[in-house]
């Protein structure tokens, strides 16, 4: 009889396993997560942006309430436990399209649809060097963005310090069930879940509906703290402003293409009129699903499989707040919400 090496094992250190490691950890159980540890990911390659007022509607993000109004304390939190810096909040500046967007905008705001997460409103250019706001625009509170990379490093040293962490590549062949519990080589398991992003995985084959997406790093004179968002981001990151990002169904190579190089320039140049030169470009896959709602639960016959993916273009938001409630349903706390409930694909 084998013993137990730990109650669960994660498959996969993006943001996704990570949070679901820490929520794990903080209830008592014990894990081992494992990751391949290669730079195609999508967490490696996002822009962290965390922001309850989005798309080019520019409406309140699913379940802003419920995700963002502690969002900050749960990166804060994980900052103190890790001793490391990887949060940056900052107000994003949306500059009006047009007259009508300004009077679209004054008219929803006036019903308080977008409290608490508006900061200001502007009916004229705030003035801020090269960048084209003629009738004004918002400034978002409770955004910013993550340092993916800092985060995820400090995540995989604090699993490391506990002995909790392996690099390697799950191996589908070494599985196999036993009563009660899972075995994946020689160590034994209560459950193992998936947080392997876009994958194909044996065990689920899932409705995904993967984007890929470009970012570019450019020098410039951009003279604000704000993250400025009309047609593309600007986030200021010291030195460099990381400028994206690119939506594309099609090929979902990691290697940035020069179309999506180029478009970025192109819409840039509408909402920033100075002088940039490009520094570096990148692009990732984002593990988008057929509903844009993420999928999170056990496998329908095998109940010591689980998954936690499809975070899609929202990883940053979401997971935190569904890895608090995925492990309230593995403690038998509280049902699945069906919304995200993987079951809901079959
Ligand atoms: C260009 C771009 C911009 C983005 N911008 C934003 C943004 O501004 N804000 C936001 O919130 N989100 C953004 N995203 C989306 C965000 O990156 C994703 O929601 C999130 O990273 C998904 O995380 P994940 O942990 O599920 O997957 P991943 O980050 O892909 O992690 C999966 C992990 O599993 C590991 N793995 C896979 N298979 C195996 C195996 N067999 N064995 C061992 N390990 C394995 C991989 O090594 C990887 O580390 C962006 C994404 C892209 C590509």
């Amino acid at each position: 009889m084998s013993q137990r090496k730990a109650d669960y094992l994660i498959v996969g250190q993006g943001i996704a396993g990570s949070w679901l490691a820490f929520e794990l950890i903080e209830r008592g159980l014990s894990v081992q997560v494992i990751d391949k540890g290669i730079s195609e990911t999508s967490s490696k390659r996002a822009a962290g942006i965390y922001n309850p007022i989005t798309g080019r509607k520019m409406v309140k993000t699913w379940r802003a309430e419920d995700l963002f109004l502690d969002l900050e304390d749960h990166y804060l939190e994980k900052e103190s436990l890790l001793g490391t810096k990887f949060l940056h909040p900052k107000s994003i500046y949306r500059p009006f399209r047009t007259i009508e967007d300004q009077n679209d905008w004054e008219g929803r705001m006036a019903d308080g649809f977008f409290e608490p997460f508006l900061k200001d409103f502007y009916k004229n250019s705030i003035g801020l060097k090269d960048i084209q706001d003629p009738y004004g625009g918002i400034l978002l509170d409770k955004c910013g963005y993550l340092d993916l990379p800092s985060f995820l490093d400090a995540s995989k040293l604090f699993l490391q310090n506990k002995g909790m962490y392996e690099v390697k590549v799950f191996d589908f062949e070494k599985l196999s069930f036993e009563e009660q519990a899972i075995r994946y080589e020689d160590d034994v398991f209560e459950k193992i879940i998936f947080c392997d992003g876009f994958q194909s995985n044996p065990f689920w084959e899932l409705p995904f509906r993967p984007v890929r997406g470009e970012i570019i790093d450019i020098k410039c004179d951009l003279n604000t703290d704000f993250i400025v968002n009309q047609g593309v981001f600007m986030i200021p990151k010291g030195d460099r402003v990381a400028v994206g990002s690119t939506y594309d169904h099609n090929n979902l190579s990691f290697e940035p293409q020069e179309s999506g190089i180029k478009s970025l320039q192109e819409r840039l140049k509408k909402l920033y009129t100075g002088d940039f030169d490009l520094l570096e470009a990148r692009a990732g896959v984002r593990p988008a699903t057929h509903d844009r709602k993420p999928y999170i639960g056990l496998h329908q016959k095998y109940k010591t499989l689980g998954i936690f993916n499809g975070f899609g273009t929202k990883g940053v938001s979401l997971t935190p707040y569904f890895a608090k409630h995925f492990v309230d349903f593995l403690l038998g706390n509280c049902e699945l919400e069906e919304e995200v409930n993987v079951q809901r694909t079959i």
